[in-house]
């Protein structure tokens, strides 16, 4: 291996670098004493604008400033480029959030942030579809009271005062809700980045110009095959296949998204036909592909007998990440990753001899904006401390929301963390116990706690929970083993 990707147990003994690293996360996440005004911030928006009326902030400002300067001009960041960085709202939330992190939890591999970077939120269970593998069971009624508009916004409102970067809606078909746009547009205009996952069949063009209106980035559009035989028959419905790829069409025709997604799940029927979705996806102008596992939550637990075998899956694995490294690496076609398997990172690792691997899944989806934003040195900066936010993300930089505001550790998962309405995000997050079990590679059991790749990977903590009652578990589902 050329570097190791396993969590030493030195790596949890307080080494000099990592208490200076800790100290200064402190230091900078603190407010300055005279302007009340947090230091990071004060410390950057000198460097873009050279004035303050804080003395003390001009102090904190010269003081640090060079370490910054280190810190970019080290991963060969261009000066002008990190001006553009440190002056982009999105970026410098999520870097005052890794700050924040490193001075609660301390300089960690993989990095919890102070709260989420990303959060899903299932904000309806209510769907126009009632597919085989829903793991929300979602149909046309919900089955619990949902949250209104009013709770909706004041949810949206407590996420953005958190710091809360970006921000999915999920479902069910987060489409059927009357007020989706209203909802939206709150969060767009509270500065989270948001994105919106649908089964694609209320595409219509009108509702794309509404949410491209709302400011929506990016959508993702779930395509389970190449024909309408395989997509129709796990989403339960006759004709979806060709519904859904019009909507497709609408997104890219009616929309302006950065990034337009499509989803596939994996299943028996589909395997060997993944290379071709690919392909479709790509024809139809979509710029990013998800392999999806099938998860065993909601409807998908009664279709467990459906999932593809571990050499089915070893084959495919291998087979996405030749187009992975294609694309993200090369530049040459649409961007390709997986979701519930983590293991990937692993195949990547193997394959690239310890070079290329895939960021965890919270992160992986925003190259084509850094690209866009950034011209590509953003993209580079990601894979360098890939290492640090690789795997599994809940409760790292992720987690779930449900319709009724709770909090959960992942979408499928049915473990309620904390409601809020009522709790706020950043206590929520810090003090729930299994979260903070999670958050310690070291604590993992049996074959993830066992191998040398629980760095990278670190196995579906929701799929360990699901097969061994135990969130620290082993992952059953990885066709590898421990190494
Ligand atoms: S055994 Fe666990 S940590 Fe190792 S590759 Fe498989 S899922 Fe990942
Ligand atoms: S538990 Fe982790 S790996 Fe599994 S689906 Fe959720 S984020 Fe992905
Ligand atoms: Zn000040």
């Amino acid at each position: 291996m050329a570097e190791s990707t396993r969590l030493e147990e030195k790596d949890f003994k307080p080494s000099l670098k990592k208490s200076f690293g800790r100290s200064l996360a402190r230091y900078l996440s603190g407010r300055c004493n005279e302007c009340g005004k947090e230091r990071f911030l004060s410390a950057i928006d000198y460097y873009s604008s050279k004035k303050t009326d804080c003395i003390h902030c001009q102090v904190t400002s010269y003081l640090t400033w060079p370490i910054i300067h280190i810190f970019f001009k080290r991963l060969l960041i261009s000066k002008e480029t990190t001006k553009q960085i440190l002056d982009d709202q999105l970026l410098r939330g999520t870097m005052m959030n890794l700050i924040k992190g490193i001075a609660y939890f301390g300089v960690k591999i993989p990095q919890p942030t102070r709260v989420p970077v990303v959060i899903v939120w299932n904000i309806t269970n209510r769907c126009n579809l009632n597919c085989l593998h829903c793991h929300q069971s979602s149909t046309r009624s919900p089955s619990e009271r949902e949250l209104t508009t009013n709770e909706a916004f004041k949810i949206v409102d407590k996420l953005s005062n958190a710091g809360l970067s970006i921000l999915t809606f999920s479902g069910g078909e987060p489409l059927v809700r009357n007020d989706i746009f209203d909802v939206i547009k709150r969060a767009t205009d509270n500065g989270i980045y948001c994105t919106v996952a649908s089964n694609g069949i209320l595409m219509k063009p009108k509702i794309v110009e509404k949410l491209c209106n709302v400011g929506v980035h990016r959508v993702e559009i779930g395509l389970d095959g190449a024909n309408a035989e395989t997509h129709d028959f796990l989403r339960n419905k006759r004709g979806s296949f060709k519904a859904t790829v019009k909507g497709i069409q609408n997104c890219v025709k009616y929309g302006n998204f950065e990034e337009i997604a499509i989803t596939s799940t994996l299943y028996k029927s589909n395997v060997k036909e993944i290379p071709k979705i690919i392909d479709v996806a790509e024809s139809l102008g979509a710029t990013r592909f998800y392999l999806n596992r099938l998860i065993p939550a909601g409807r998908g637990i009664d279709i467990t007998h459906l999932d593809v075998s571990h050499k089915e899956k070893r084959t495919i694995l291998n087979y996405l990440y030749n187009r992975f490294h294609a694309s993200v690496v090369n530049g040459d076609g649409i961007q390709c990753y997986a979701r519930g398997m983590t293991y990937l990172a692993r195949v990547g690792y193997e394959q690239s001899h310890g070079q290329i691997f895939h960021v965890s899944e919270a992160f992986s989806g925003y190259d084509t904006m850094f690209k866009k934003k950034f011209g590509g040195e953003l993209s580079k900066f990601v894979r360098r401390f890939a290492k640090g936010f690789s795997g599994c993300s809940a409760g790292l930089t992720y987690c779930g929301l449900t319709a009724q505001g709770d909090l959960i550790p992942c979408v499928p998962s049915p473990m309620k963390l904390g409601n809020l309405l009522e709790e706020k995000l950043v206590d929520i997050w810090a003090n729930n116990e299994t979260l903070n079990n999670m958050r310690d590679r070291k604590n993992l059991k049996g074959s993830c706690g066992k191998c040398d790749y629980n760095g990278l990977c670190g196995g579906c903590r929701y799929t360990a929970h699901f097969m061994t009652d135990d969130w620290l578990g082993p992952d059953l589902s990885c066709p590898f083993g421990a190494k």
